[in-house]
């Protein structure tokens, strides 16, 4: 049997001295990214959406079904016992990845909607009470707002919002003024989806501590593109998601200190979860397992395994440094087309431009794009009330990976050019 990702050697996330990451070399590791699309080019800058995957992944979950599909846990056949290793192994790679202190404060989850919902259903709702807040920010993910709603509803509790400045920054002392007593509870997204945002999450974090108010941060734009350091960082919660880390869909993680996983009761009941079951009384499994009802997408955290690795290998700091270069380049290339707004203009961002052009609406632009081979995401980005704040109902945006090149840009902009010379 050929070596399964658990058998991969893989490097720290961290710094390495290796020579800059070539684009070029990179994206020949990503099979869809040589196809066309309208007889064109494909120019894939739907990253933030989800990103594409290396051929590793692929082949990862494609090797689980041909030679050791199983269900993990159940079973003391080998097949169950490579499944469950190599299952296991990605909840190793995941510690490792965002430094957990352990690999069992690393909930599997099917990503950071089913990670956020745990929390707000397990953490929250037993602890709120009416008149209690739940402090967000204005640049949230609707997934780090509506279940914080759902369960405030609940309880008579609200969600409130911490504001930001027009350029996309986040108002850190206005984020610290609303943590009174009345804030049982705060969540905000390490990297906003819609405008690159990097927010200073230790500084949050540490304002948080001192007034003994949990944090959950939404670490689903942050993960592919920052090293993550859960215990430097000062949080309680952190919740990612596998598609946009070069993984398969469906799969994601919830890290949380142990004692708060301790203190959680399950979000969902059945197998996998429990000790022992009467009709008397059930015992629950430890964490992580206790949220870990039932059969999980066990192929696709097989594939998250080998996008760690991947990702692992080419370095964090060398895409970090590929993706802030091909963002300064994009940022003048845009800035140079007439009548073009771009939204989120902060110096600590990742490679996301949203953008309206004048006298164009949002889709029609994507549209024309995508004719000229282009893709990217157009709408409101499941974040209404950032849209709100700026007035608009949706944006166009442009999110960039380590796979993208000087070249797309070039041809980008002059399919921008060319839509807003036959709409503008
Ligand atoms: N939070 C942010 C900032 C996101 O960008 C997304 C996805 O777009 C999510 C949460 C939701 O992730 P998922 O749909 O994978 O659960």
């Amino acid at each position: 049997m050929s070596a399964r990702p658990q058998d991969r050697e893989h490097t720290q996330p961290g710094l390495s001295n290796r020579a800059p990451l070539d684009p070029l070399r990179a994206r020949a590791d990503f099979p869809l990214l040589s196809r066309q699309v309208h007889g064109k080019p494909l120019i894939y800058f739907d990253n933030a959406n989800t990103a594409q995957k290396p051929a590793v992944v692929i082949e990862a979950v494609d090797r689980y079904y041909r030679e050791f599909n199983a269900n993990v846990s159940r079973a003391v056949h080998a097949l169950g016992e490579e499944a469950t290793a190599a299952y296991e192994a990605t909840r190793d790679k995941l510690a490792l990845f965002i430094n957990a202190k352990s690999r069992d404060e690393v909930v599997l989850v099917s990503g950071t909607t089913q990670a956020i919902n745990l929390v707000a259903h397990s953490y929250a709702l037993p602890r709120l009470q009416a008149g209690d807040e739940i402090l967000v920010t204005t640049m949230e993910h609707h997934a780090n707002i509506v279940p914080w709603q759902l369960v405030a509803e609940r309880r008579g509790a609200k969600v409130v919002a911490a504001p930001i400045t027009r350029s996309g920054e986040l108002i850190v002392e206005e984020f610290i003024a609303r943590l009174t007593p009345r804030v049982k509870f705060a969540g905000v997204t390490h990297v906003s989806n819609v405008l690159g945002t990097i927010n200073p999450v230790r500084e949050l974090a540490k304002a948080c501590r001192a007034r003994g108010i949990p944090l959950l941060v939404d670490g689903s734009q942050a993960a592919p593109h920052l090293p993550i350091d859960v215990q430097a960082l000062g949080c309680d919660f952190y919740a990612l998601t596998g598609h946009k880390l070069f993984g398969p869909t469906g799969t994601g993680a919830l890290w949380a200190r142990r004692e708060l996983l301790e203190a959680m009761p399950p979000f969902f009941g059945g197998g996998e979860m429990i000790k022992m079951v009467s009709f008397d009384k059930t015992t629950f499994a430890d964490p992580p397992h206790k949220f870990e009802a039932g059969t999980p997408n066990i192929a696709g955290f097989v594939g998250l395994g080998a996008a760690i690795d991947y990702v692992n290998d080419l370095g964090l700091d060398r895409i970090g440094a590929a993706e802030r270069d091909l963002l300064a380049y994009a940022t003048d290339a845009l800035k140079s087309v007439p009548g073009l707004r771009l939204f989120g203009e902060v110096p600590h961002k990742a490679a996301v431009l949203s953008f309206l052009i004048d006298g164009v609406h949002a889709h029609d632009l994507a549209t024309l794009l995508d004719h000229e081979g282009v893709a990217v995401r157009s709408g409101h980005h499941c974040a209404h009330p950032l849209m709100q704040f700026y007035g608009v109902p949706a944006t166009a945006r442009a999110s960039l990976a380590f796979y993208n090149t000087r070249a797309e840009v070039d041809a980008f902009v002059a399919a921008i050019e060319k839509v807003r010379k036959l709409l503008a």
